[in-house]
């Protein structure tokens, strides 16, 4: 017999893990449903061959790119999804980046919402992942009241440097962290194991941690985990979703929902409304618009590092810094380029990955005198850069960036910083389109049904009782990390949810952010 639920929330991330956490308090009976597991804490979680090397805890999905080859995308399925190995880099978008942008390559479009809207979103989900910052530096920071958290301190050798980057005539500023406790007993240390890694320590801010843990306490919420959706099941006339079918193991369910949130992450989300196809939608749930699945997003991002040959690089947390002097525009008052950051320390055995015919005796001296940094463009919707499921059921993602030009502009400004900074070569190495970690705008949100796939809420224009919480809303990339976006926007759904549907009133998460803020 099919077990029936107030939400069903499809996904743990930044925007299921979030959702779910905001509206635990309602009392709602919820179900969140995750494909993957708790990521155990163990010495590989912190061990660079495990996991840059034996990919230890990516994916093992097989993809298709546009021309059928396969590829084995850059995900994370688990709780807490891709959030568990993110930097905990924690970003507002720009104001300017809620209007239209004319880039190089285009027009980046506005979104259905602006700034103030999502700031209050923005505080909350800054004290719910304990973000650290300090605005000051930051040309292009839009009005803010002060970060729940002090920034973090740059170590020796970066300040240094910073003195010299201001001699250039550059503003670098802090860049905003979620992280735990730091400095405490059981807090975060500033290791050098980070980005890409799942914290050994449970002290960055993820969706694990910061949401999905504390629900444990709640009797109305449910987690189910290596459980997969497959696919999403609406009522006869099609304006309803009734239920989800969910594969555990061999076994197959059916769950029923009077709300259900895709919270799947871009890709995934697209596929399963694309997968979901019935009578009522023969071109997939929620996909009379013809966009889901299109207009597909990633940044585009280039690892960079500076080298030289007689200096080390003692630092250990160095991803600390923020430059975004090109980021509305770029240094001869053109076109924006994107935004510079520090990147935590290059391990030996990552920079091996990229030509591993090297000896790796090589890649330790080298990275042991490298300063790393991350330039990064934003991407523009194209309609052809698309998620397509095949016959069989495999994810084909066929994707050709944009806004090149502007960012091997913005390469070269990295390079001529780095130069100013004595370095003698500035190594580059370009993620090519298998990158996944920044995917969105696959079911973007807007307020007109004939070029949206969702409301200004999230919901599906053309189910009402279905929402999409995740990446896929976003209209435009824009230049900055997405995470705390996924964030602020999942608590302004779970605000739409609780007066719409539940009628209870607001306020309530609020005060559990705050709780949990404060302790940090
Ligand atoms: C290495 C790395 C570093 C990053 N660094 C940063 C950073 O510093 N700052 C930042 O803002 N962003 C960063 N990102 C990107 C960020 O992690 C993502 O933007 C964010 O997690 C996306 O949130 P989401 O809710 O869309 O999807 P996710 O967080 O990926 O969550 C989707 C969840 O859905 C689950 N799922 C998928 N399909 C199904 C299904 N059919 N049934 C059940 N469950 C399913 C997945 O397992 C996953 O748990 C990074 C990503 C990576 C990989």
């Amino acid at each position: 017999m099919s077990r029936r639920f107030d939400l069903v929330i499809i996904g743990s991330g930044a925007g299921g893990g979030t959702l779910a956490h905001a509206l635990a308090e309602t009392g709602a009976d919820i179900l969140l449903i995750e494909r993957g597991e708790t990521i155990p804490r163990e010495p590989e979680n912190r061990d660079p061959a495990a996991v840059w090397k034996n990919l230890r805890y990516r994916a093992h999905d097989s993809w298709l790119d546009g021309a059928g080859a396969p590829f084995r995308p850059y995900m994370h399925y688990c709780v807490g999804g891709n959030t568990k190995f993110w930097g905990g880099v924690l970003y507002r978008l720009r104001r300017e980046d809620f209007g239209e942008i004319e880039h190089v390559d285009g027009v980046s479009p506005a979104w259905p919402v602006d700034y103030d809207t999502l700031a209050p979103y923005y505080d909350r989900a800054e004290r719910l992942y304990h973000v650290h910052g300090d605005s000051g530096d930051d040309p292009t920071e839009p009005p803010r009241g002060p970060f729940p958290f002090p920034a973090v301190p740059h170590e020796p050798t970066v300040s240094g440097y910073l003195e010299r980057i201001r001699a250039q005539g550059l503003h670098p500023s802090p860049l905003p962290l979620g992280l735990r406790d730091i400095g405490a007993p059981d807090g975060c240390v500033l290791c050098d194991t980070c980005n890409s890694f799942p914290c050994h320590r449970e002290a960055k801010s993820d969706a694990d941690v910061c949401c999905v843990r504390p629900l444990a306490s709640y009797p109305n919420v449910t987690l189910w985990t290596g459980a997969l959706v497959e696919r999403l099941q609406t009522d006869g006339s099609g304006r309803r979703v009734v239920g989800v079918v969910v594969a555990r193991g061999d076994d197959r369910t059916s769950v029923e929902a009077d709300l259900v949130a895709v919270c799947c992450g871009a890709v995934n989300s697209a596929a399963l409304l694309l997968g979901s196809a019935n009578g009522t939608h023969p071109d997939g749930v929620g996909n009379s618009s013809g966009l889901v699945g299109r207009r597909y997003m990633a940044h585009l991002a280039t690892m960079m590092a500076g080298f030289h040959p007689f200096r080390r690089n003692p630092t250990v947390f160095q991803k600390t810094v923020a430059i975004n002097d090109f980021y509305l525009k770029g240094p001869d008052g053109g076109h924006p380029l994107g935004q510079i950051q520090s990147q935590g320390r290059t391990h030996g055995v990552m920079a091996q990955t990229v030509v591993p015919i090297v000896p790796r005796a090589f890649y330790d001296y080298w990275v042991a005198r490298g300063f790393d940094w991350l330039a990064m463009t934003e991407d523009l919707p194209d309609p052809d850069n698309r998620v397509t499921v095949t016959a069989d059921g495999q994810i084909q993602l066929t994707y050709r960036p944009t806004n090149e030009g502007a960012h091997r502009r913005l390469v070269e400004e990295v390079r001529a910083m780095l130069r100013g900074l004595g370095m003698y070569i500035q190594y580059v190495h370009s993620h090519n389109t298998a990158n996944t970690t920044h995917q969105c705008g696959t079911a973007c949100f807007g307020t007109d049904p004939a070029v949206s796939v969702l409301d200004p809420y999230c919901r599906t224009h053309d189910v009402e009782n279905l929402f999409v919480v995740d990446a896929s809303f976003f209209p435009s990339s824009a230049a900055v990390n997405p995470g705390l976006t996924i964030v602020a926007q999942a608590l302004r759904v779970a605000d739409h949810i609780r007066d719409t549907e539940w009628r209870r009133p607001t306020g309530v998460g609020d005060q559990v952010e705050m709780a949990q803020g404060e302790s940090g």
